[in-house]
């Protein structure tokens, strides 16, 4: 028999492939230079923020110490005022009333007699207040008391008389007028280091991340104050680096009296960076992911694109070649067969063994012819339709059919012992089975046919002695048109629609087919089908 044309499913389909390469090659290129980009403005963006914190933090700091300074002076020049006011005899009721509200909330003003009272019935002045001043005030006499005292002026207290309990964090400045009277001015340095040295800090925008603890009057004095920190725009952060970069910044700060040898305060300000860094990387890692993740939806596409494109190509080539090899397939029987026919009706062999080996011939080659067109039919029909009439079919008598019209001394069975009834469709059945046997001859030499049942189900298995089928070839020859290079170069005749057939089948009848490597390394075909209710174990 006529050897078929060269049988092949690879196909080349050049140009999308050059168009696709190209498509890759600029995704490559436009996601490093998206990743270098990221790179680049998360460097520049972690610097700026740096610079931009170092800024208000700068201007902040300034106003603090402007404020401090301006603070210092307050308590003095009130009570100065106040002692000016009581001399020239100005100072009524209303007028201290007035001056008092200016000075509140951080200062306290108080007009006493010289035992210490109020001398406006109105005023109310803290237990603590008078005997503090009319103690220790001589007639013209002024002081300054700074609770809790700095270390070092303890010595110079003055002190001759015991006093009361005395409240923590206060500055008083008292004076007595010559008259005996006191006047005096009392800071309060609770509100100082509370709401009121915040209120610049705050300013900055950072208060979040700021912390500010007063160091213990009682500590060293430490007169290095680092500079505060000044950022380098022109340098190159790597992203890893910028949750690292910098995490905290830290300034001392002189509070009252910076101007003497001892301060009164000393505060310690610590600015933290790392909350904000973190949240700028976060933010630069999610327009990266988004990026990402569009440009890997668009390589995606690309994927999809070039399989599409890849697989209309093998569709088209392989729907060529399958023309070629129907009009071959369909040709050589038909050749062979008119042959036969011919030396037939000549009347040119009278010997008896030849004429039956030329029936036997024709025979063969019109089965074959039979079984193209069989199968041809059935794929269209499979095509238009998808639903098969199902009735209950003996199983075991078709197969008994089928091996005695194959009357092929290879083909053996070994089928359970009781009848098996499938529901299923007889001529669909029998398309199945001739396909498998067919090919276990073709291509496996010899087979066996096995049945077995269980759990509602029949399994079908051909097995064959052949080569067997690569695992990475076991899915596509169910494709149609798909045909596989055989081992041994041998050109086997076929269209390479017999299995696509098989699947369509076994699956219009809810079943379903798989190959595997048999005992003998051969082709094991199993299908499993439905079987008749009452037939289940
Ligand atoms: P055809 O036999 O007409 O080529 P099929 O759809 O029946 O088409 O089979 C598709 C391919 O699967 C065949 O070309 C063959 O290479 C391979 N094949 C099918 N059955 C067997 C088998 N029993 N052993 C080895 N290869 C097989």
């Amino acid at each position: 028999m006529a050897p078929s044309p060269s049988q092949t499913s690879e196909f080349v389909v050049k140009r999308p492939q050059l168009w696709i390469g190209a498509l890759w090659l600029g995704w490559t290129i436009c996601l490093t230079l998206v990743v270098g980009l990221w790179a680049l403005s998360l460097s520049s963006a972690t610097l700026s923020l740096l610079n931009n914190r170092q800024l208000a933090m700068s201007a902040s700091l300034e106003a603090l110490s402007e404020s401090f300074q301006i603070l210092e002076r307050l308590p003095l020049s009130l009570a100065a005022g106040l002692r000016e006011e009581a001399r020239e005899a100005t100072l009524t009721s209303e007028r201290l009333r007035e001056l008092q509200k200016q000075a509140q909330p951080l200062c306290e003003l108080y007009y006493l007699n010289s035992e210490g009272q109020p001398l406006h019935s109105t005023d109310s002045v803290p237990e603590w207040l008078p005997p503090l001043l009319s103690a220790q005030l001589p007639p013209g006499g002024s002081l300054t008391v700074l609770r809790p005292l700095p270390p070092g002026l303890e010595a110079g207290r003055p002190s001759s008389r015991p006093l009361p309990e005395l409240p923590e964090n206060y500055l008083v400045v008292g004076s007595r007028l010559d008259s005996g009277e006191i006047v005096a001015c009392q800071l309060d340095l609770g509100l100082v280091f509370g709401v009121w040295m915040l209120r610049p800090l705050h300013r900055s925008g950072l208060e979040n991340d700021l912390t500010v603890v007063r160091l213990s009057p009682h500590e060293p004095w430490r007169p290095e104050i680092p500079p505060p920190p000044t950022v380098d725009l022109e340098r190159w952060i790597w992203p890893w680096e910028v949750t690292r970069e910098e995490p905290q910044w830290r300034w001392q700060v002189e509070t009252l009296f910076p101007r003497q040898s001892f301060p009164f305060q000393q505060l310690e300000i610590t600015l933290d960076n790392s909350r904000a860094l973190k949240q700028l990387l976060g933010q630069q890692l999610t327009r990266l992911g988004l990026t990402l993740a569009l440009m890997l939806a668009f390589a995606f596409s690309i994927v999809l694109t070039a399989r599409a494109v890849r697989r209309e190509g093998e569709s088209i080539q392989a729907r060529e070649h399958f023309v070629g090899m129907v009009s071959h397939e369909l040709r050589t029987p038909l050749a062979a067969i008119e042959m036969y026919l011919e030396i037939l009706r000549e009347g040119l062999v009278d010997d008896p063994e030849k004429l039956q080996q030329y029936h036997q011939i024709l025979g063969q080659e019109s089965a074959r012819l039979k079984s193209l067109v069989e199968n041809l039919l059935t794929v269209g029909t499979l095509q238009k339709c998808h639903e098969l009439e199902r009735e209950s079919v003996d199983l075991h008598s078709l197969i008994e059919e089928l091996l005695s019209q194959f009357q092929s001394p290879h083909l053996s069975s070994r089928l359970e012992a009781r009848p098996c009834r499938v529901l299923a469709n007889r001529e669909a059945l029998r398309g199945v089975l001739s396909n498998l046997l067919g090919n276990a001859l073709k291509y496996g030499g010899a087979a066996e046919i096995r049945t077995a049942t269980g759990a509602g189900r029949l399994i079908l298995e051909v097995e064959d002695e052949g080569s067997g089928i690569p695992r990475d070839q076991r899915a596509k020859i169910f494709e149609p048109y798909y045909r596989m290079d055989n081992p041994d170069g041998e050109k086997k005749a076929g269209v390479g629609l017999g299995l696509a057939l098989v699947k369509g089948l076994v699956e219009a009848l809810d079943g379903s087919i798989s190959v595997h490597e048999g005992a003998q390394g051969g082709a094991l075909f199993r299908v499993s089908l439905v079987l008749v209710e009452g037939e289940a174990e």
